[in-house]
């Protein structure tokens, strides 16, 4: 394979066609038809969470639990229930230490009541968005201020607390129900949680989705403040779809906004990448082995018409022959026990050692030296050598904090910028003298 001439002709291909630009299509569904309640239960957990978490999980419903803290701290099953909820996506609240009313209190016992608590919600590992919502819903300027998170109050109460029967609390909540709710309800009587069960039943048959609190301020466009007071999220013309809650999710229509849109334009317009197929170009998306391949494949033509040696390489998939080409040009070996995990996201010292290797057959080396960065003791023992090379070519750098991370997951716009970096150094190759050991292959 000749690089150069395969690279020149990619050039000139690039200037002819010069018509990858990406559509500036809208695809975000900024007034979608979605209708969605965020279900909400306080003071506990007690013994009838349990069933509640059940329910909830069955119907792919998710909710939000202020709890108290010294029901978390005195029994252990409530601490499971926390690390339940956690896990299976609902949204974990501080509702004070003590069931305190907590505007008779100064700052510091205020601190303390909240701080307290929140250190079981840290354990049970639900403190990704930390919200308040004060005992009795009663707050004042020390309590939003002692609080530093948005407090979330409510818009629907079904005062199920007072009326102990499940058909009441039923029909109270669905008298008052609407798009956008917020609903007060607290799992420590069964009754709430048999109405509760009900009320999800009837708002799903009706097409609502159930969503964390967190979840509906966001798809409303809503950014929550510290200190600031929530009571529902009415639809006011910002819908949005719940694929904006995943954090690979990037709003496309505002690609031009993203800090790698020169680098995206300039890798599509070199063909380095092809988009995902449907104009977007997923620049958040963490990029998978098998899309590296696809994309150093496509940088340097590399085609192939033998089949790569990995058993979970299937010949069908869009990444079968890239993998099978950088696997002849030994530029990827696998994980050595005959896979290659092409699925498997690719990590900032995997994509180095890979590089390395393709710049050395350019003739690109560079003699390995200790790495300088503030976590090269994180970089693998099989990486030292190809981080280092790939940092003295230029190709990697760290980031601005001096750390390279090496175990970190390159985003697909990440990979775009690497490999300008790469096309840059390759485009610095003194073009009268092809560099030694760049021959017909
Ligand atoms: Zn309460």
């Amino acid at each position: 394979m000749k690089k150069n001439g395969k690279r020149f002709l990619c050039l000139f291909l690039a200037v002819l066609m010069c018509c990858a630009v990406l559509p500036p299509k809208a695809h975000a569904a900024q007034n979608g038809n979605y209708k969605m309640v965020a279900l909400t239960f306080d003071d506990g957990p007690s013994p009838y969470t349990g069933k509640l978490l059940d329910a909830l999980k069955a119907r792919g419903a998710h909710a939000t639990f202020f709890m108290v803290g010294d029901r978390l701290a005195n029994y252990s099953d409530y601490r499971k229930y926390a690390k339940r909820m956690a896990d299976e996506g609902h949204q974990l609240g501080n509702h004070s230490w003590s069931h305190a009313e907590l505007t008779n209190y100064g700052y510091s016992k205020v601190s303390q009541e909240l701080s307290s608590t929140r250190k079981y919600l840290v354990e049970a590992g639900g403190d990704k968005t930390y919200y308040v919502r004060p005992p009795y819903g009663s707050y004042n300027s020390t309590v939003k201020s002692a609080a530093a998170a948005p407090l979330i109050m409510w818009s629907v109460d079904p005062l199920d607390w007072q009326y102990r029967n499940a058909n009441t609390v039923y029909n109270n909540v669905m008298n008052q129900v609407r798009d956008g709710s917020i609903v007060l309800m607290h799992d420590l009587y069964s009754t709430s949680v048999d109405a509760a069960i009900r009320v999800m039943d009837t708002l799903i048959s009706r097409g609502y989705e159930l969503v964390t609190v967190e979840e509906l301020l966001r798809r409303r466009g809503i950014t929550p403040k510290a200190g600031e007071v929530y009571n529902s999220a009415p639809n006011k013309g910002i819908n949005l779809g719940h694929e904006i809650m995943d954090p690979e999710y990037y709003d496309e229509s505002k690609l031009s906004q993203h800090w790698a849109y020169n680098s995206i334009q300039q890798v599509l317009e070199k063909h380095i990448f092809s988009g995902l197929g449907d104009g977007k170009f997923g620049p958040n998306m963490k990029m998978t082995r098998g899309m590296f391949a696809t994309v150093l494949a496509n940088y340097c033509h590399g085609t192939s018409t033998g089949t790569a040696s990995f058993t979970d390489v299937s010949p069908t998939k869009y990444y079968a022959e890239p993998i099978a080409w950088a696997e002849e040009q030994g530029l990827i070996s696998g994980y050595g026990n005959g896979k290659m995990g092409p699925n498997d996201p690719l990590t900032r010292e995997q994509a180095a050692l890979i590089l390395s290797k393709y710049l050395a057959g350019l003739g690109l080396e560079a003699t390995p030296g200790a790495l300088a960065y503030t976590d090269a003791g994180r970089v693998s023992p099989w990486a030292q050598e190809a981080v280092s090379v790939c940092t003295q070519l230029g190709v990697f750098s760290g980031y601005p904090d001096g750390s390279f991370g090496p175990k970190n997951t390159l985003t697909r716009a990440e990979a775009a910028v690497l490999m300008l970096g790469v096309d840059a150094r390759v485009l610095a190759i003194p073009q009268e003298e092809p560099p030694a050991g760049q021959s017909e292959e």
